[in-house]
């Protein structure tokens, strides 16, 4: 048997009041049954991180965290998204815990998938993706848009581990890994294959939400995905140059067949030819610029090197050390 090893798990929360009970219940119900299994210690913790809520969910974690000896959290100073929000939980989780699991707070994520990635990790895989088998609660709608986005970044060249999001465990040693890429707009589910070590997946069924609506509406999604691809690949700024290769080329046909009518007497008239190429070229050329204006602003928020996330209070390191003493 395995000496028993020390398991933090990170749950960015945005406003999640309505779930965190019954996610506290619910991951407190794994931790304690990994620890009679003697496959984890017992100051293993969970570490919610209250990514700046509006609502009662940071007062939430703080009581829970004086009653419940495996609660933890950490407040952000404010509102850093959903990255942001895991990144923080697992900055402070991997000074001290050996494996780090990353969830979602609101129970669409199978929390008995994790004793299933302890299991992967104690195997010895530093890196067990979760990935769904099914995406019945998605609407047809964010199905295929997420469909069409694992087709489009894997034709741009990216790695990613399809259908699997943000609920996955690492070793500290591929904690440290991730944590040392410094980019400021952090894809994680793009970095993390990068990271290497031996990896490993596991399955489950991603759920309904428990309670409270999606944190990702739309815009977010939007954005969520152009970053994917802006970070990752610079393939949208060389397909500018295949466009501008291919128009130029039409024009030239179109000189070659203009000279050819000419010669044959025939002057070639057109106000609606003209009009067309004025607008469409035009907004070719500011599509392009446009593709072209975000890589410029990806390149801007990088060089500025912004905190990533502000911490105001990180109970997990007092707790931690309290125990330690
Ligand atoms: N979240 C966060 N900060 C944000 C938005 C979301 O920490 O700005 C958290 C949220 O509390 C949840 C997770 O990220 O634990 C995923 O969000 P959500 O469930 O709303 O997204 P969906 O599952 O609908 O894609
Ligand atoms: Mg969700």
């Amino acid at each position: 048997m395995a000496e028993a090893f020390k398991l933090g798990i990170v749950v960015p929360c945005y406003n999640e009041e309505e779930v965190l009970p019954e996610t506290t219940k619910e991951l407190t119900r794994i931790l304690s049954g990994l620890v009679n299994d003697d496959k984890i210690t017992n100051d293993s913790k969970i570490i919610f991180v209250d990514d700046g809520s509006k609502d009662k969910t940071w007062s939430m974690i703080d009581e829970f965290s004086q009653e419940n000896n495996f609660v933890s959290g950490v407040k952000l100073s404010r509102n850093f998204g959903h990255q942001g929000a895991l990144l923080a939980g697992v900055t402070s989780a991997t000074k001290s815990s050996d494996a780090i699991v990353t969830i979602d707070a609101d129970l669409q994520d199978d929390v008995n998938a994790i004793p299933k990635m302890v299991d992967k990790f104690i195997e010895g895989n530093e890196v067990v993706y979760g990935v769904r088998n099914n995406r019945d609660t998605d609407s047809a709608f964010k199905r295929s848009t997420a469909e069409g986005f694992y087709k489009f970044m894997g034709w741009l060249g990216v790695k990613l581990v399809p259908d699997s999001a943000d609920f996955r465990l690492m070793s500290k040693r591929a904690s440290e890994v991730l944590l040392s890429y410094k980019e400021t707009n952090l894809f994680l589910r793009g970095i993390v294959p990068m990271v290497g070590f031996k990896s490993a997946k596991v399955y489950y069924a991603r759920k309904e939400r428990f309670a409270g609506t999606s944190k990702y509406p739309l815009r977010k999604m939007l954005k969520f995905a152009m970053d994917g691809i802006t970070s990752f690949s610079i393939v949208p700024i060389k397909m500018i140059m295949g466009l501008g290769f291919f128009i130029v080329l039409i024009s030239i046909a179109l000189l070659i067949y203009t000279i050819v009518q000419k010669i044959h007497g025939n002057v070639v008239t057109g106000w609606s030819s003209m009009m067309i190429s004025i607008w469409a070229l035009g907004g070719v050329q500011l599509i392009c610029i446009s593709v072209i204006g975000e890589y410029v602003g990806k390149i801007f928020s990088e060089v500025k090197n912004r905190p990533r996330f502000t911490i105001e209070r990180d109970i997990y390191t007092e707790k931690t050390l309290k125990e330690e003493k």
